[in-house]
């Protein structure tokens, strides 16, 4: 039962959830952070951490549709386990909708 990021962490990468996540299971994109889902041990902490809200439980409607991504891009980018600086225009974007679509990239970060 893990916790998912969904697309409204695109180009805010604030880092919060980062720092709080008890087993390191956050991963790096160029613009955005995936949870691993089979290292996730859905503790719950992070998730009123990000104030973008871009964090739910895979309970939650929004979640399905991000499952894939996390999964995916979690097997493929490095992983981040200190909170960094978010990128410089993070708190424009933030709340935009169809960030997937407009910025998605599919990048690590590094
Ligand atoms: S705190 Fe939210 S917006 Fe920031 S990196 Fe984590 S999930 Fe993304
Ligand atoms: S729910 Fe807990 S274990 Fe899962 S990503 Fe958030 S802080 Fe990490």
């Amino acid at each position: 039962m893990p916790y998912v990021v969904t697309d409204d962490c695109i180009r805010c990468k604030y880092t919060d959830c980062v720092e709080v996540c008890p087993v390191d299971c956050f991963y790096e994109g160029e613009n955005m952070l995936v949870i691993h889902p089979d290292e996730c041990i859905d503790c719950g902490v992070c998730e009123p951490e990000c104030p973008a809200e871009a964090i739910v439980p895979d309970t939650d409607g929004r979640a399905e549709a991000w499952m894939q991504l996390n999964r995916e891009y979690s097997a493929q980018w490095p992983n981040l386990t200190r909170k960094k600086d978010s990128l410089p225009d993070a708190d424009e974007y933030k709340g935009v909708g169809d960030k997937y679509t407009k910025f998605f990239s599919p990048k690590p970060g590094g």
